[in-house]
Order: C-alpha cells, then sequence, then structure tokens
C-alpha cells in the first residue's frame, strides 16, 4: 500500500477528497484506498502490483471480466478510425437494433453518456409526456446524481449521510415524492393522494445501492398496474441490473414490461456509455421528432459504441447468464454458511451475478430501513480482512457485489477460503 499512499495523499491535493467519485475514497470503511494500475479477468492489481479477486467489477460494467480481449480489440480497431464524429455512424444503427432485439420494451433508444444522463432524460421524457411534474422513486434507491433524483438515495449518498445534498433546490426536491422499497401499500396511498399529478415511477428492480435487494413477489407487477391505473409511466432503471441479472435484465427475469428503460454499466463494455429508451410512441417525443430536448456532444461515440457492442455480442452466447447464476449462488450461500459456521448473524441477497452481505440476525433484507441497521463494525472488520488478504469488496456496506465470467470455481473457492479465515477472526 506504499504507492497507494502516496498518490492517495498527491491526489487529495488537486482532487477533492483524491477521488473523482466519492465512494472512492473509503470514508465509510476507512484507510487509503489501493489505487489501480491494471485488470485482468477476476482480478485487480494495485500500484504496488498487489493482486485482488475483484468483486466491485468497476462497479458493475464488467461481467465477461477485466481487458476482455474482444473488447480491447475492438476499442483499438475503432479508434484507428478516429475518436470522435458529432455525425451519425452504422454501429449506433447496428448497437440500436441488438439492444432492441435483446431488451423487446426498448422498441426506440437513444444512448448518452452514463446512467446519470440515462435516468436524468427518461425523467424528463415522462415529464414531458404526461405533463406532470410530480415523480415517485424509492428511500435507498440509486438513479444516479440529478437534481430531482438524489432525494433519500443510496450508495455514495448513503455513506455521506446525505441523503438530499445542499445544492438540490427545496422546490425541485419537493416533486421527488420517496416511498419504502418492497411497500405496494406506500405507493398507492401516494398516488391516492395525487392521482394526476405523478408523470412516473422509477425503481431499479433489484435494488443495488442499498446493498443488494431483490424485489418481493408481485412488487414490480404491482407497480405496473398502479401506472396503468394512474395513467403514470413506469421506469425500470436497469443501469445496474441491465444486462446482469439475466440477458434481457431484471424485467425479463420477473416479467414486467416497463415503459422506459434506463441502461449503463454492462452496455458500455467498460467505456463511458447508458442508454434510456422504451415505447416507441412515447419516444417520438424526443427531440428532434418531439419537443423534449435532450442531446450529447459525445453520445453514440464510435469508440465507446465499439467496446458495448463487443460485449454484447459475447454475452448474448447461451448459457452464460445460468453460469453467472451458479457462481454467485455458490459464492454468497458459502459467505452466509461460513459465517454460521463462526456464530456470526449474516443474511444474504443475490440475483443473478448481483450480491449482497448483511450482518443481521432479519433472516431477509427486503428494504432500506433493515439495510442501514446491519452491524457496520462486523462489516468493516470482515472488509479490511478480505481486502488485507488480496479479495477487494466494494468499500461500504450499501452496496452490492458483482460476479463475472471470469470468476471460475477455483477464484470462488479461493475467496471462501480467505473467508474462512477472516470470519474467525471477526468472531473473537
Ligand atoms: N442508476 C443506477 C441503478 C445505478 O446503480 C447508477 C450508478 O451506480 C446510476 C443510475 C448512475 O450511473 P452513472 O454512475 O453511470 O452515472
Amino acid at each position: 500500500m506504499q504507492t497507494s499512499e502516496s498518490l492517495f495523499n498527491r491526489a487529495k491535493q488537486h482532487i477533492p477528497g483524491g477521488v473523482n467519485s466519492p465512494v472512492r475514497a473509503f470514508k465509510a470503511v476507512g484507510g487509503t484506498p489501493p489505487f489501480i494500475s491494471k485488470a485482468d479477468g477476476p482480478y485487480i492489481f494495485d500500484a504496488d502490483n498487489k493482486r485482488y479477486i475483484d468483486y466491485v467489477q468497476s462497479w458493475g460494467p464488467m461481467v465477461l471480466g477485466h481487458n476482455n480481449p474482444k473488447i480491447r480489440q475492438a476499442v483499438i480497431d475503432a479508434a484507428q478510425n478516429g475518436l470522435s464524429f458529432g455525425a451519425p455512424t452504422e454501429i449506433e444503427v447496428i448497437i440500436a437494433e441488438l439492444v432492441s432485439e435483446l431488451v423487446p420494451s426498448m422498441q426506440m433508444l437513444r444512448m448518452v453518456n452514463s446512467g446519470t444522463e440515462a435516468t436524468m432524460s427518461a425523467i424528463r421524457l415522462a415529464r414531458g409526456y404526461t405533463n406532470r411534474d410530480k415523480i415517485l422513486k424509492f428511500e435507498g434507491c440509486y438513479h444516479g446524481h440529478a437534481d430531482s433524483l438524489l432525494v433519500k438515495a443510496g450508495s455514495g449518498a448513503l455513506t455521506l449521510g446525505v441523503p438530499s445534498s445542499p445544492g438540490v433546490p427545496a422546490n425541485v426536491a419537493e416533486h421527488t415524492l420517496t416511498m419504502e422499497y418492497n411497500n405496494l401499500e406506500s405507493v398507492a396511498q401516494a398516488f391516492a393522494q395525487y392521482p394526476e399529478d405523478i408523470a412516473c415511477i422509477i425503481v431499479e428492480p433489484v435494488a443495488g445501492n442499498m446493498n443488494c435487494i431483490p424485489p418481493v413477489d408481485g412488487f414490480l407487477q404491482g407497480l405496473r398496474d398502479i401506472c396503468d391505473q394512474y395513467g403514470a409511466l413506469l421506469i425500470l432503471d436497469e443501469v445496474m441490473t441491465g444486462f446482469r441479472v439475466a440477458l434481457g435484465g431484471a424485467q425479463q427475469k420477473y416479467q414486467v414490461e416497463p415503459d422506459l428503460t434506463c441502461l449503463g454499466k454492462v452496455i458500455g463494455g467498460g467505456m463511458p456509455v447508458g442508454a434510456f429508451g422504451g415505447k416507441k410512441e412515447i419516444m417520438q417525443h424526443m427531440a428532434p421528432l418531439g419537443p423534449v430536448y435532450q442531446a450529447g456532444t459525445l453520445s453514440g461515440n464510435p469508440v465507446a459504441m465499439a467496446a458495448g457492442l463487443a460485449s454484447l455480442n459475447q454475452i448474448k452466447k447461451p448459457g452464460l447468464y445460468e453460469q453467472l447464476s451458479q457462481t454467485t449462488q455458490t459464492l454468497a450461500e458459502g459467505f452466509k454458511s461460513l459465517a454460521d459456521k463462526h456464530g456470526i448473524p449474516m443474511s444474504v441477497n443475490y440475483a443473478g451475478s448481483m450480491f449482497g452481505l448483511f450482518f443481521t440476525d432479519v433472516e431477509r433484507v427486503t428494504n432500506y430501513q433493515q439495510a442501514i441497521n446491519c452491524n457496520t463494525e462486523q462489516f468493516n472488520m470482515f472488509y479490511h480482512g478480505m481486502l488485507d488478504n488480496g479479495v477487494y469488496l466494494a468499500p461500504a456496506s450499501y452496496e452490492a457485489g458483482f460476479v463475472s465470467a471470469a470468476h471460475t470455481d477455483e477464484v470462488i473457492q479461493e475467496t471462501l477460503k480467505i473467508a474462512d479465515k477472516v470470519l474467525a477472526e471477526v468472531a473473537l
């Protein structure tokens, strides 16, 4: 950690907190974040060349593992033709066709540069389409850092204890209603109170920013039904779950049909890409066809599209998602039995290749309040024990973990062996 430490000290001179995204600073767990110099398959390597088994996977995009040879080659090939044109290209057409095929509810879509842009634009479209101002989200769900969505958000915002950030005007935040995740009753009450004012519900179909919380049976379909009843749009924020919990995303896994979908992470194969899309009739309200404005100098960037396309072309191969789910189950259940063995109360959740460990005696964690009531002291001990022994988990207890196709059974067994040793120490 010597080099990381000196880099961190240097970084803090010119970058707020030394990082370009808050959770990377390790504030929740303390200590110095390893500065990463390279990554390959299931591993990342820090500036001192220490190897870690990585369950962060760049926060989700690297579903095929790091430094995938086909994605790397696609980027090199595309870069040889120029980095950006600001004009339409064939690859944008190809990737739009492919995304529509894999996620059929996205009859039309637009590329953007991040998940934040995708959700922000989808919200604007929902408001423009319905002529309504209010939106409904869930406590602990994070949809990027656009003003109207940074209200009782999860992830880094939870860690910092700033559920609504200063700088978000009160008269913007007042249009955001926040309900309890997995609680349909609270949603029904909100619609009963504002039957004609709510433009949309936006939801993470598997919450991944308050650790990992899958939807309870009937929750997503219940949201669909309420939206239909009141003429509001259902937006599934699949920035994390898209091409992650199933090839067709959570909407395929849980069989729910959204009006709009937001994508990010995997769709860029590691490059800065997001997308939003949905029913043609709604998407036709976007400029230049319709009045709702949205644009981007680098949107649909040819190098980023090449990485995304190379990623999607590989994940559509049969069997990949079954393998990912199996690996994730082995890992999550493995953690759970080791915790039981050492007498540490733990609950695990997983969906597809997302997983979450909760240091709690609650049998099944289904909402934000339960997620924040976990034993953070035990988590932090566990976290640092794993890190010292070469396993890189997300540096906060409010983050989901990710497994990639490069995590072989051998890698999982090595992780569990380390966890056995670390949990024994936590139990002392
Ligand atoms: N939506 C969800 C569900 C996310 O998990 C994230 C980021 O983690 C975002 C939106 C924002 O995406 P980005 O960080 O690319 O802006």
